[in-house]
């Protein structure tokens, strides 16, 4: 069975134009993984969605950073995940400027939450991730600090998969994301906007910039995420066409609900 790719949710900041906050479904032949938890976990009950989760033992949730677009669906996991266990890595210090036991319990728990995650249904186990490599089952992630206020990290998983988001663009990634078949990476400005507001720049990515990226470490496929919320479909669609005309990696643009393999 090949790995696969659900987009659950591939807005930045707000959910708008039917898009869903940050998150995204890999399907190894072993483990489910979900690469942060915004309002896109709402989501996982979806029919054809939760029949490709069904054969796994657990969820495996994977937190970029700890903004509300990227952790507010783990207060969805009461409501929908209820019978089998989670495994939550969470950042933490050196890697990003939180502890996570900290900032998840901030998150979940009154009087913004009514429940701690020692009360969901389901078991939960949060990992800190404060080493730059770990294991999720048979599979190594490797995470690297990034550029964006309080912090986030970078992630690879393997050779196949790579997960850029909430970061200026940096050199280093070329060196962490290297040759995987499928680099999700943040495009939230293009190079004109990008020019006209040198702030976003220090914490977000532009288009020009993302595909020198994906062009330098030769990644087989590019997938611009994290989309701007007051961007349409024909706006994200000259985006795709920037990032096109920059280089020769293939781009693919995400859909919510559609399936991608990612080999
Ligand atoms: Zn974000
Ligand atoms: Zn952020």
């Amino acid at each position: 069975m090949d790995t696969r790719l659900v987009a659950l949710g591939t807005n930045g900041f707000i959910p708008t134009f039917g898009r869903q906050t940050m998150s995204f479904l890999l399907l190894t032949p072993e483990e489910a993984i979900l690469f942060d938890a915004g309002t896109g976990v709402a989501r996982l009950p979806e029919p054809h969605i939760a029949e490709l989760v069904r054969p796994y033992e657990r969820l495996n949730i994977v937190l970029s950073h700890y903004h509300l677009d990227h952790t507010v669906g783990l207060s969805y996991l009461p409501g929908i995940w209820t019978e089998k266990p989670v495994s939550l890595f969470a950042p933490g210090e050196p890697l990003v400027e939180a502890d996570a036991k900290q900032a998840v319990g901030k998150l979940l728990s009154p009087p913004l939450f009514p429940l701690t995650i020692d009360c969901f249904p389901s078991r939960v186990q949060l990992t800190p991730i404060e080493k730059e490599s770990l294991s999720i089952g048979p599979h190594r992630l490797e995470v690297r600090s990034q550029t964006h206020p309080g912090g986030s990290i970078g992630m690879r998983l393997d050779d196949s998969f790579a997960y850029i988001t909430d970061t200026a663009v940096r050199p280093e990634t070329t060196e962490l994301v290297q040759g995987v078949s499928l680099l999700l990476h943040e495009v939230w400005l293009t190079d004109q906007e990008a020019e006209d507001d040198p702030r976003a720049v220090s914490m977000h990515s532009f288009a020009g910039g993302v595909a020198v990226v994906a062009e330098t470490a030769k990644v087989g496929k590019l997938m611009p995420v994290h989309h701007h919320p007051a961007k349409s479909a024909e706006q994200l669609s000259e985006i795709m066409k920037l990032l096109e005309a920059c280089g020769s990696t293939p781009v693919v643009f995400p859909e919510e609900g559609k399936v991608y393999s990612v080999d």
